[in-house]
C-alpha cells in the first residue's frame, strides 16, 4: 500500500526562527493525533536541525532537504552532501525540482547521481518531474514526463524503489496560481504509474505520486481525492501555517470521502 503525503517546499524562505515558529503552530494544531498520511516539510538546509528537533515527537511529520550534491564528499565549496543532510536530521530529499533544472541546469545524469546518493544513504528521494507550458501546448507533455522517468527512475535498482516518491509538478502551474485541473492531474498521474509499471510491474502501485503546482486550501481536497494522486507538494501555500493546516485538513477529508 502506498502512503499519502502532504509536503511543503519552503524554497528560499524562512530563517531558522521562522521555521521553529511554523512548526510550533503545526504541532499545536496536530495535537499529536494519528494521521493516516505523512507530512513532510522541506526547509532550507540551515533550518533542518531545528525543524527536525521540533518534529521529533510529532507522529508522521518528517523533515527533508530541497537539494543535495551528487558526490559523497569532496572539494565542492558551498555544497552539501547527503550524509550531512542525514546527520542534520532529515529523512527526505527533493531531487530535480523544476527550479533546480531551470536555474541550475540540472539534467538527468546529475539527477540520477543525486538519487543514488539519497537512496544509498537510506533516505527517501522525492523525484520531481513535469512539463513546461510549451510541451503541454504542443501535446508533448506525456512524452516529456516519460523521458524524465526513464532517464532517472528507470535506472534505479528495484530494491530501492520503496524509498522513491515521485512528484508531478507541471512547470506552468508552479507559483503561477494556475493549477492543473483534477482531471489533467489524474490523467498524468495515471500515465506516470503506467510508465513506472512498464519497468517495475506491480511495484509501481506502491510508489506515492504527489501533485504540485499551486495547491491551496480551496483545491486540495478535490486533487487529493483522485485515485492516482497520493498527496501534494505545496510551495506557496506551505509558507504560512494558516494556509498549510487547511491543506492538511483537506487530505483528512479526502481520505474520509
Ligand atoms: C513547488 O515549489 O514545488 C510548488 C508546487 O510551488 P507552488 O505550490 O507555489 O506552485
Amino acid at each position: 500500500m502506498r502512503k499519502a503525503i502532504v509536503a511543503g517546499n519552503w524554497k528560499m524562505y524562512k530563517t531558522p526562527l521562522e521555521a521553529y515558529e511554523f512548526i510550533t503552530q503545526l504541532n499545536a494544531s496536530l495535537n499529536n493525533q494519528q494521521l493516516g498520511f505523512d507530512i513532510c516539510l522541506f526547509p532550507n538546509y540551515l533550518s533542518i536541525p531545528i525543524a527536525a528537533h521540533e518534529c521529533k515527537d510529532t507522529k508522521g511529520v518528517y523533515i527533508g532537504a530541497q537539494n543535495c550534491h551528487s558526490a559523497t564528499e569532496g572539494a565542492y565549496t558551498g555544497e552539501t552532501s547527503v550524509e550531512m543532510i542525514k546527520a542534520a536530521g532529515a529523512s527526505h530529499v527533493l531531487v530535480g525540482h523544476s527550479e533546480r533544472r531551470e536555474y541550475f541546469n540540472e539534467g538527468s545524469d546529475e539527477l540520477l547521481a543525486k538519487m543514488k546518493q539519497v537512496l544509498t544513504a537510506g533516505l527517501t528521494a522525492v523525484y520531481c518531474c513535469g512539463e513546461k507550458l510549451e510541451h503541454r501546448k504542443s501535446e508533448q507533455h506525456f512524452e516529456v514526463v516519460k523521458a524524465q522517468l526513464t532517464e532517472v527512475v528507470y535506472q534505479l535498482p528495484q530494491e530501492q524503489l520503496a524509498q522513491v516518491v515521485v512528484a508531478y509538478e507541471p512547470v506552468w502551474a508552479i507559483g503561477t496560481g494556475e493549477t492543473a485541473s483534477p482531471e489533467q492531474a489524474q490523467e498524468m498521474h495515471l500515465h506516470i504509474r503506467k510508465t513506472l509499471s512498464e519497468k517495475f510491474g506491480e511495484l509501481a502501485n506502491n510508489i506515492s505520486i504527489l501533485y504540485g503546482g499551486s495547491v491551496k486550501p480551496g483545491n486540495a481536497r478535490e486533487l487529493f481525492s483522485q485515485p492516482d494522486i497520493d498527496g501534494g507538494l505545496v510551495g506557496g501555500a506551505s509558507l504560512k501555517a494558516d494556509d498549510f493546516i487547511p491543506v492538511i485538513n483537506a487530505m483528512i477529508q479526502a481520505q474520509h470521502s
